[in-house]
């Protein structure tokens, strides 16, 4: 009856219902994209706040529980079945929502997670609040401090477009079927603008996935070796434009510090 590929664990827990609804602070003027509505449990809470909600499910299976039961009478909501990461979602906001900024608000399917939050981010689409479950180390990742193993790629993605927020902890009981991990319900408020500024946001991404892909590494061994296309001659030189020193590790950087170090790469191949 699940599908277990599909992420499906549905939420059985009005109590949770309720955090995730206030904690998204939905209004009547507000706009809501739901990621996978299953059997549209979260739906219903939302609609009744919300002015629209547009339900994205993958699974055709769900449409008819959705449509013809579970949603049936709530005029200010629409299903597509479609998947999130394929759908043009940019047109979907235009021709369904009135070109407005949305909410995205969901129960994720933990599998996709991360692709699901990063297209939301980096493709432009018109978002101003995201508030998910996710599963919790996940959202330990994404609001982690520098020096801390949490700390990673995901962390300064998250951050440098929001504030991430944590709503509240989820035990595994609130799902039907119960994940095998534990939940956080967490907010991320999109910033109006980037948290640091980049020259380049391509190369500043590619530089904050190398540092990081060699973790215990220092940053001029593991620069050196990506595929950012400098020797490691041109790496201590743009370290030390950088006042970074060549023995730290990607972990105990700032996001300030990633932004000034992608900068001075960005300049030095422009000059090669
Ligand atoms: N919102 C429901 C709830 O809270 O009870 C269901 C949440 S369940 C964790 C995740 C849902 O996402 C499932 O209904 C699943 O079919 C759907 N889903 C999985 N992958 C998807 C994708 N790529 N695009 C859209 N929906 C997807």
């Amino acid at each position: 009856q699940f599908s277990k590929s599909l992420g499906q664990n549905f939420l059985i827990d009005e109590n949770i219902i309720y955090k995730i609804i206030d904690g998204a602070q939905i209004g009547k003027e507000d706009v809501v994209i739901e990621v996978g509505p299953g059997i549209g449990t979260l739906t219903q809470y939302l609609a009744e706040r919300a002015k629209k909600v547009l339900a994205i499910e993958i699974d055709k299976n769900l449409i008819p529980i959705l449509e013809g039961e579970t949603l049936k009478g709530y005029e200010n909501v629409e299903v597509v079945n479609a998947d999130v990461l394929k759908v043009d979602i940019i047109k979907l906001i235009y021709e369904k929502l009135d070109g407005q900024k949305v909410k995205v608000v969901a129960n994720l399917p933990y599998y996709v997670t991360t692709p699901i939050i990063m297209r939301f981010l980096e493709e432009e689409i018109p978002v101003k609040d995201i508030v998910v479950m996710v599963q919790k180390e996940v959202a330990d990742r994404m609001q982690a401090r520098p020096n801390t193993k949490d700390y990673g790629a995901l962390t300064v993605a998250v951050q440098y477009y929001c504030k991430p927020h944590v709503i509240t902890k989820v035990p595994r009981s609130v799902f039907i079927p119960q994940p095998k991990v534990e939940s956080t319900v967490i907010r991320l408020k999109v910033l109006d603008k980037p948290k640091v500024e980049v020259e380049d946001r391509e190369i500043f991404f590619k530089v904050v996935k190398a540092s990081f892909a060699k973790r215990r590494k220092t940053l001029l061994n593991s620069l050196s070796m990506s595929s950012l296309g400098l020797d490691k001659e041109e790496i201590k030189k743009v370290l030390s434009m950088s006042s970074i020193s060549e023995k730290r590790r990607a972990e105990s950087l700032t996001i300030q510090e990633f932004a000034v170090l992608a900068n001075n790469i960005a300049a030095i191949k422009k000059s090669i």
